[in-house]
């Protein structure tokens, strides 16, 4: 059998290698030059973290994992409002939980592979029919296929190619994010192992330690146009100038445009994930979005579950099976991100002051477990039964 799958991201790279373990001939697609550097830290944990054990890739996650000893609140005086011991959270999901930066999560997986990505080529055509693909690509080559697979991102092109343009799919939920990474020794040694909030309205930003000495930043405001600007500089300046503590400084280390994400924070919601012989996996099918922490273990597992269809089952079969396994799953982390927009980011002072108190809650004994299981779902049991 043979696939070619449209992004190395974190999904195409795990579909890649779950495939090929499986004896498929996969051609992988990047658009982008080479493996991405820019970076957010992730926090790793559900079901993808139960397909990473299964698939023997968790200690290489753990090699490459930064430590992170509380996530922390701070005002704009630098003083901690709120915190919550990682432990505390980890023990309620039974330790199975680590925070790694986006681009070591793409590295531990592209060293399973035996053939890397065929870089800066991208899906330029698709001719899908109930037996077969024909996959044109941006280098002007065609790859003959009996599978293809839209791991593309949140802005799929296999998607709007196959299913439509993004209007129909993409559920915009009124914020934008950025990330960036910068040098400053001071601010590392304030943050410490600490995933270091800003507690404040409307809009937040976060910073974490890097093992290099780096700091890397990640930020959310509302905002509710869909435009993305060419140079997100003058907008981060404008939108987080005034927050205080050491947001001056991460302002101040903003590298060049093409090192910084920006993007909206969106879902993606479809009815069904394939035609024909074109399946979107990952955000492109199925994007919970930051609000829900899990989209990248959803990605990983929903690889794991795909494949592990896509080996007792013709591909029609196994395609609709994957729809009626994953979906209740996927569907219900975006309900709960939605529903979680503003604790992530309060609407107003009085919200500021619930979280607070909540989060004092959560280092009582068995709060902390509630809490844990409510936020991972109940996601392990299609994992777990795609094994084998
Ligand atoms: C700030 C932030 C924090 C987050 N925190 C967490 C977290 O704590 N935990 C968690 O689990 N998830 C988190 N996420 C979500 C997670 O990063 C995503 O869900 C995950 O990266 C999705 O992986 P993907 O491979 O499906 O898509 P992507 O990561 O978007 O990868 C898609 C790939 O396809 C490539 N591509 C795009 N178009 C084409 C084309 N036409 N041809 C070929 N290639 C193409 C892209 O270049 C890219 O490499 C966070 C996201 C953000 C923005």
């Amino acid at each position: 059998m043979k696939a070619v799958v449209i992004g190395a991201g974190i999904t195409g790279l795990a579909v890649t290698a779950r495939l090929r373990d499986l004896g498929w001939e996969v051609v992988l697609v990047e658009k982008a030059p080479g493996p991405r550097p820019q970076g957010y830290m992730i926090d790793f944990f559900g079901p993808g973290y139960t397909a990473a054990r299964e698939t023997g890739l968790e200690p290489r996650l753990w090699e490459l994992a930064g430590q992170v000893d509380e996530v922390a609140y701070f005002d704009r005086d630098g003083e901690r409002r709120a915190g919550l011991g990682y432990a505390a959270f980890q023990q309620g999901i039974d330790g199975d939980l680590l925070s790694i930066m986006r681009p070591d999560l793409e590295l531990a997986l592209r060293e399973t592979l035996d053939e890397q990505p065929r870089y800066g080529v991208g899906i330029a055509g698709i001719d899908n029919r109930p037996d077969g693909v024909t996959a044109t690509l941006t280098d002007g080559s065609r790859v003959e296929a009996d599978l293809l697979v839209g791991a593309d991102g949140v802005h799929s092109r296999t998607r709007a190619l196959v299913f439509g343009p993004p209007e129909g799919f993409l559920r915009p939920l009124g914020l934008h994010t950025a990330a960036w990474i910068f040098d400053d020794p001071k601010v590392r040694e304030t943050v410490g192992q600490r995933f270091a909030l800003t507690d404040s309205v409307d809009r937040m930003m976060g910073l974490y330690g890097l093992r290099d000495g780096r700091v890397a930043v990640f930020s959310v405001h509302r905002e509710t146009s869909t435009e993305l600007p060419g140079d997100p500089r003058p907008i981060l300046r404008e939108t987080y100038g005034d927050l205080g503590w050491v947001v001056p400084n991460a302002l101040a280390g903003l590298p060049e445009p093409a090192g910084i994400y920006y993007d909206l924070v969106a879902q993606v919601e479809m009815g069904t994930w394939h035609r024909d012989r074109v399946v979107l996996l990952g955000d492109a099918a199925y994007a919970v979005s930051l609000l829900a922490g899990q989209g990248a273990s959803l990605g990983i597992a929903g690889a794991y579950v795909l494949a592990g269809l896509l080996r007792t089952e013709p591909i029609g079969e196994a395609l609709t099976a994957f729809e009626r396994r994953w979906m209740p799953v996927t569907s219900e982390r975006q309900r709960k991100g939605r529903q979680g927009i503003d604790w992530f980011l309060p609407h107003s002072r009085g919200r500021l002051f619930a979280r607070r108190m909540a989060m004092r809650a959560m280092v009582v004994p068995g709060v902390n477990r509630l809490f844990s299981t409510a936020l991972v779902g109940k996601s392990h049991e299609p994992v777990l039964s795609a094994g084998g």
